[in-house]
């Protein structure tokens, strides 16, 4: 490993630690990137990594990423991550789980954990013997029916940018992923009149959308080239690619799913082509939105819908931003997120 101090010097990482139990066999990593705005809050997955160094840039770029994610969404956190390496269909234990939550516990609360990826809920409940800086367990609902809703107001946004008018209703939106975001996203637009299009590898799950949604099914490539007003991207990321580029027919690309652009360059060739972009850790920031208000307790579930509500306000500040500015919509988010981290935040959660 090389190159990882003039890297954190570079992106203004605080804290990067290797961590290793002998007893278990546990091999994570824990990246700190800022407590700026607060204790950095992020979760920890479970992966096999081709190397070491693949699991610490990931880790990085995952930590930074929850740092301008929270930043944004004006949440009183910083940014942070956990992998443990290791394979979580066959290498999951108790003592595993609670090995890594005594290094959780080490930090003395400056990084706070959930779920990600190869991490289940009953998991952070062994992490949970061992330290109070958890948040999620089988005892907090799913996240995901509030990121659905954040993506929904995010998605009026983006049709009052590019139509006039934030009325989703005979929009046709293609929806790729009916998990559990794309399920209750699916509901909510078919609420509101759109038409929908769908498509998902699991077969089952595209089944249940014809049937409750009137959904139209379409095969897992066909969905990049159906004509539509939005596509959004709910299942894994970098949807947009270098084969899927020249296929979209959409005037919005507006999901869920994280890191949607491949690569920097498909946001420009987005803009070039007239598509507009809802950045996907301002769009996608309902989940944790609705995490941080459970932690801090005090407010109903519909008290904290109203907040991810405001999503729609922040991304058409942003878009008009973006014009304003004459930056990319993701630049325009990485700008204010910037700003907001060098804040000093020293007050309560937005009412
Ligand atoms: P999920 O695992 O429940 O659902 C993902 C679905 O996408 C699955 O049904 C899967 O079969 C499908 N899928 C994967 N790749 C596909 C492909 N190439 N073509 C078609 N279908 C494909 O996950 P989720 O919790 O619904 O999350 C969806 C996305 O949103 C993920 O990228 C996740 O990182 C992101 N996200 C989720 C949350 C949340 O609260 N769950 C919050 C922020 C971001």
């Amino acid at each position: 490993m090389s190159g990882y101090l003039a890297r954190m010097a570079e992106q203004g990482f605080e804290e990067v630690v290797l961590v290793h139990d002998q007893e278990t066999g546990l091999k994570a990593v824990i990246a700190i990137h800022s407590t700026a705005r607060g204790p950095a809050l992020g979760g920890t997955r479970m992966w096999v990594y081709p190397n070491e160094n693949a699991a610490v840039d990931d880790v990085m770029c995952l930590a930074r990423g929850m740092s301008y994610k929270s930043a944004a969404a004006e949440l009183p956190l910083g940014g942070g991550k956990g992998v443990i390496i290791g394979d979580p269909c066959s290498e999951k234990s108790e003592a595993l789980f609670r090995a890594y939550g005594r290094f959780v516990e080490n930090m003395n609360g400056r990084f706070i954990t959930a779920a990600d990826m190869g991490v289940a809920e009953d998991d952070l409940d062994c992490i949970k013997m061992e330290t109070a800086h958890v948040v999620g367990g089988s005892s907090l609902g799913s996240p995901s029916p509030y990121t659905a809703f954040g993506v929904w107001k995010g998605m009026r946004a983006c049709a009052a940018e590019v139509y006039g008018s934030p009325d989703l209703k005979g929009l046709r939106i293609a929806v790729q992923g009916i998990g559990s975001v794309g399920q209750a996203l699916c509901r909510h637009l078919a609420d509101e009149g759109a038409e929908l299009i769908v498509a998902d590898i699991d077969q089952a799950k595209v089944k249940l959308a014809v049937e409750r949604w009137g959904a139209r099914a379409v095969g897992r490539e066909q969905i990049f080239a159906e004509e539509c007003d939005i596509f959004a991207p709910c299942g894994a990321g970098g949807a947009v690619n270098a084969e899927t580029m020249p296929l979209l027919r959409c005037r919005i690309v507006a999901g869920a799913a994280n890191n949607v652009i491949k690569e920097e360059k498909y946001g420009s060739a987005l803009h070039e082509r007239g598509i507009l972009y809802a950045p996907d850790y301002i769009i996608n920031a309902g989940g944790i939105i609705f995490v941080e208000y459970s932690r801090q307790g005090g407010k109903s579930p519909s008290e904290i819908k109203t907040v991810i509500a405001r999503i729609e306000g922040r991304l058409s500040e942003l878009f008009r931003r973006s014009r304003e500015e004459n930056v990319l919509p993701e630049q325009a988010a990485d700008l204010i997120a910037e700003e907001k981290l060098r804040e000093k935040l020293n007050q309560p959660l937005p009412g």
